[in-house]
């Protein structure tokens, strides 16, 4: 067999053939060569402690996944305008797990196509373009998604948003206008949030639909405050929009529940999901009611060649049954609870740490230099991926100011997976290159 390109063949093969604007981890990257449950291996054998990936739901290479696949590899695969067996298991599990009235699905293979279809879909049943989005909000890679991703269109080389897409404020309880101390935040964040629907509806822009996450992930990790999504869905759909649920990150029972808008007490008309659902493999979906469905079919085909093939099919239901057989949602309640209150615990003694953010096994840790400016370590941040590399444990940071330390981890993470994830982050952050950055 062929020699296995070492990390320098690697290096210098994405610098000269992968586009520069598809960046990687890490100024040194590590050449990694296998996965197995919570852990990365790299090619010298190292093994780093995997706190990021909500792609590998329920852990890499998780041998019932691998035998689901394999199995259907060898037996049949197929573009989806065939009629097999496997979409009828899967499908029936995945509605199982939704609230009524959300039934009809749309088996596609990625986020950023979930939720182009998801707009496609709102805007052609309501007739209408705007569409309201949060702001600091990330849904995707296509044309139409960058439009609604302030994530990207306000950051480096954006052009803006686009004529059609109207921002409300992000409910960021540590940053923007109401705080922890406010009881009547949610409240307070979704009137704010239909001011701005009521504004262009009234001025003739009315909206398609309200697009939003149920915990905003690239945005920063940041939980809702009780009722805002049920007093933004009010307003939008009294001004006769769609609301849309983006799950790709946090569905799949990483906050408890099977799906992150059941916190909030609501019922989307539309959900996307993506990332846990295939466990690794491409496998995403647009989920919707009966009536929504219908009045989206006016004769023009949809198509999707791999979406919702055989194996995708084999690989989600084995991922569905595995979170379901070994107890994953309450395990993700528990030890996510364990590492919150580890890390407030840590937020007591390391004064980099500003605010801790938690539900289920969805974290975040927002590191600022002072606790009163709330200035964002974004550099340090940055220090901490390397630093925390070095002492085998993986994390890196997002938000608008690139200054929370995500904590999205397999599914399986147990409790001492924490210890060694806190223990690392103390002898970090105590570090003298990192004290100096705390302003007093
Ligand atoms: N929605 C959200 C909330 C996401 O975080 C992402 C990916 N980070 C996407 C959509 C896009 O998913 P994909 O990369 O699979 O296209």
């Amino acid at each position: 067999p062929a020699a296995v390109p070492t990390i320098d063949d690697v290096v210098s093969v994405r610098r000269r053939h992968i586009a520069r604007s598809q960046r990687n981890y890490y100024r040194n990257p590590m050449n990694l060569v296998r996965g197995r449950g919570v852990w990365f291996h790299d090619e010298d054998g190292l093994a780093y402690l995997d706190s990021l990936n909500n792609v590998t739901h329920v852990g890499h290479a998780e041998p019932r996944v691998t035998a689901a696949a394999t199995r259907q590899l060898r037996k049949l695969n197929t573009n989806s305008r065939f009629v097999y067996p496997q979409i009828a298991s899967y499908v029936r599990k995945l509605v199982a797990t939704l609230p009524d009235p959300l039934e009809v699905v749309f088996l596609v293979c990625t986020g950023s196509e979930a939720n182009d279809l998801a707009l496609r879909i709102a805007r052609q049943v309501t007739g209408r373009q705007h569409i309201v989005n949060i702001d600091g909000a990330y849904h995707g890679n296509t044309g139409v998604v960058t439009g609604i991703s302030p994530n990207r269109y306000k950051g480096p080389g954006g052009a803006g948003a686009p004529a059609t897409t109207h921002e409300v404020v992000i409910p960021d309880r540590y940053r923007s206008t109401y705080g922890y101390d406010d009881a009547d935040a949610g409240a307070k964040y979704a009137r704010d949030a239909a001011a701005v629907i009521e504004r262009i509806t009234a001025d003739g822009r009315p909206p398609a639909a309200f697009i939003a996450e149920s915990l905003m992930g690239s945005g920063g990790n940041i939980v809702f405050p009780d009722g805002y999504l049920d007093g933004v869905f009010t307003a939008a759909r009294r001004a006769g929009a769609l609301c849309i649920s983006d799950e790709v990150q946090v569905g799949v029972g990483r906050l408890g529940p099977w799906w992150g808008f059941e916190l909030q007490g609501v019922v989307p008309d539309i959900v996307t999901m993506g990332k846990p659902l295939g466990n690794g493999h491409p496998l995403a979906a647009v989920v919707t009611t009966r009536e929504i469905a219908d009045a989206f079919d006016t004769g023009m085909k949809y198509f999707n060649t791999f979406g919702g093939n055989p194996v995708s099919c084999a690989i989600g239901e084995a991922v569905l049954d595995i979170v379901e057989q070994d107890g994953l949602r309450e395990n993700a309640v528990s030890v996510g609870g364990y590492f919150a209150q580890s890390l407030r615990e840590l937020q007591q003694r390391q004064p980099l740490i500003g605010d801790v953010r938690a539900e289920g096994l969805y974290l975040g840790v927002e590191l600022v230099r002072n606790r009163t400016t709330r200035m964002p370590a974004t550099e340090q941040a940055f220090m901490v991926t390397e630093l925390m590399k070095e002492r085998g444990v993986i994390v890196f940071p997002n938000g608008v100011h690139d200054n929370v330390l995500k904590i999205k981890p397999p599914m399986t993470f147990r409790r001492e997976h924490v210890d060694l994830y806190v223990d690392a982050l103390d002898e970090v952050l105590s570090l003298p290159e990192l004290r100096s950055a705390v302003q007093s």
